[in-house]
């Protein structure tokens, strides 16, 4: 099929990451290849050549600092981080007296001695192979791209400078961009690698942002004007639609957005089931500026505040006071609903720029990360700790402690959140005594010791990211085997059921925060099994709650004994989905 240019149209399957339809230009974001000029230069240019780098690197500062104003007064001061870990890169004496000493020596043109040194250190990281590393490329490649687009008079690319609305192509949505994409022209984002559960993407989700990742190499068939239609609900990227292409999704389009509104016309009403159960549902916030839209999706409360946002991408920590300010914003934002506050899950793909966490792993995932990092970091973690029992003196809190993987983990964390408490009652500090503590069910062996955890705890939230990349060994973030990441595989419905099981037999309420529950295909089956409550992105609240506004717990029930016994991931899928389709078809007959 040709479109109206007389160009052929192409269907580029990928992964669908955030729902939604969206079509326009290309903005393409190359990380790698700028064209550098390589001249040499007679030694009289010298001295001029390091004032106009040393004055690049001033003038790069202030771009980064407006970005970082820009994206603090839009998004607050936690997301704003990553670009002081930018402006850290950017002043790296290392890196600059470096440069200066290969243009000295050299007589290169500066551009191409920093591009030199720049890649040096790349080069080292990347042979380390190691995320933490990786993720510290990653600014390394932002800020030199920065730097250099600056030197050659280019203008460097922040998305919330786009002047008109476009699909952004890039090879991955570094966490830099990812922070700029709120209240920006970007209308859909599509990427080479990343995965559903990468914390862009579900930045992205919660913007409500179509966005398609795992294309492999859009960002080579793609060049910065071409014309691409995203479907954000199939994973599909048609490049060049042709008009029947563009009617038929435009129709596809309206349909789902009449869809939501049904979907967001009761969302404030319980999710009580036809059969008069209901399942408590809340939201996921990154901060307390997500409280409102938790609130207007209808979330009965928050179910899972990631407190890492304001750790990330500086070089130092939150002091006590600066977090209790956040916590205490959200617990009032969200009176007199519960708001439970995760403890730093830092590692894996929530990294820190702070110095004294820099240590190479292999393999960071299985690391030092979350509470494994609080409790050898005990002052750290308790400076949260007291932070958050403080703002338990404005409203209903629960503290819940992510990656636990043993009882002794539990105990030890238990034993410094009463060292904390009492700190804050000889401080004469108000709190709630009574704060309920929570462990997060991530880790296979936690579901094994789960009967041992529930005498050390009063809840239990899973979380299926980490849960199902820990129990199938499959990487949440690669994209090369991002196909075997699945939630329908027979272990995980066996897994999940017999930690219900554990926890109703020692009384203990379980709440799934994974992005799982946020998938409508498996709401049916968790609260069948037995979850107690719920926590999703707030975007999808009012369409989990239609669901279940829709169906029959006893219907459920049956449901998760039928898909207990199944083998095979594909029939779990299949089932899940006709149930689902019983539901909500005769909404999606004409889509
Ligand atoms: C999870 O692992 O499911 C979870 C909710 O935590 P995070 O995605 O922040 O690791
Ligand atoms: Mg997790």
């Amino acid at each position: 099929m040709l479109d109206r240019n007389n160009k052929k149209e192409e269907i580029v399957q990928g992964v669908a990451a955030s729902p939604g339809v969206a079509h326009g230009e290309v903005f393409v974001i190359h990380q790698r290849d700028l064209e550098i000029p390589v001249l040499e230069l007679e030694s009289t240019y010298i001295p001029r050549e390091i004032e106009r780098f040393e004055r690049t690197l001033f003038e790069t500062r202030k771009e980064i600092l407006r970005v970082r104003n820009e994206v603090a007064e839009r998004l607050g001061e936690g997301e704003a981080k990553i670009f002081d870990a930018h402006l850290l890169v950017l002043e790296d004496t290392a890196l600059i007296d470096e440069t200066i000493r290969q243009v000295e020596e050299t007589h290169y043109n500066v551009e191409h001695c920093y591009s030199e040194v720049a890649q040096r250190y790349i080069d080292v990281f990347a042979a380390l192979d190691d995320e933490y590393i990786k993720e510290r490329m990653t600014d390394i490649r932002d800020v030199t791209r920065r730097v250099l687009q600056n030197l050659l008079g280019q203008t460097a690319q922040n998305l919330y400078e786009l002047t008109s609305e476009r699909v952004v192509a890039s090879e991955d949505v570094s966490p830099s961009d990812a922070a700029q994409l709120e209240g920006s022209k970007v209308i859909a984002v599509v990427t080479d690698a990343g995965s559903r559960t990468s914390h862009a993407v579900i930045m992205a989700r919660s913007l409500k942002i179509p966005a398609v990742v795992g294309l492999h190499d859009i960002t080579k068939r793609l060049s910065s004007g071409d014309y691409v239609l995203v479907d954000g609900y199939d994973g599909t990227v048609i490049i060049n639609p042709g008009e029947e292409t563009l009617f038929r999704y435009g129709k596809l389009k309206q349909e789902r957005l009449n869809i939501q509104k049904a979907f967001e016309k009761n969302s404030l009403l319980p999710a009580t089931t036809l059969d008069g159960k209901t399942l408590k549902v809340f939201g996921n916030i990154g901060g307390p500026e997500e409280c409102p839209a938790v609130l207007g999706y209808g979330g009965g409360g928050v179910g899972l505040y990631r407190t890492e946002a304001m750790f990330i991408g500086s070089d130092r920590f939150p002091t006590e006071e600066e977090q209790f300010q956040a916590y205490r914003r959200a617990v009032e934002a969200m009176q007199p609903n519960p708001v439970i506050i995760r403890t730093l899950d830092l590692g894996g793909d929530k990294m820190v720029s702070s110095f004294h966490f820099a240590q190479e792993e292999e393999n960071p995932f299985m690391g030092f990360r979350a509470i494994r990092f609080c409790l050898e970091h005990r002052d750290v973690f308790k400076d949260q700790l007291r932070a958050i029992l403080r703002a338990s003196a404005f409203g209903e809190v629960r503290i819940m402690y992510p990656m636990i993987s043993s009882v002794e983990e539990l105990i030890q964390a238990n034993r410094i959140l009463e060292e904390a408490r009492e700190e804050l009652r000889n401080r004469h500090a108000a709190f709630d005594e009574k704060v309920q503590v929570g462990s997060m069910i991530e880790i296979p062996s936690a579901v094994i010791v789960a009967d041992l955890l529930a005498e050390h705890c009063d809840f239990f939230s899973v979380g299926t990211n980490d849960l199902i990349q820990y129990l199938l060994a499959v990487d949440r973030v690669n994209d090369r085997i991002a196909h075997l990441y699945q939630p329908n595989h027979p272990a995980v419905v066996r897994i999940l059921s017999q930690l219900m099981e554990a926890a109703q037999a020692k009384k203990v309420p379980v709440g799934v925060c994974g992005e799982m529950a946020a998938d409508p295909i498996y709401v049916p089956l968790l609260y069948g099994l037995g979850a107690d409550s719920i926590s999703v992105t707030p975007t999808s609240l009012p369409e989990v709650k239609y669901l279940l506004r829709r169906m029959k717990f006893k219907d459920a029930q049956a449901l998760a004994k039928k898909v207990a016994k199944l083998t095979d991931p594909e029939a779990i899928y299949m089932t899940l989905s006709s149930f689902y389709a019983q539901l909500m078809g005769d909404l999606f007959k004409d889509t």
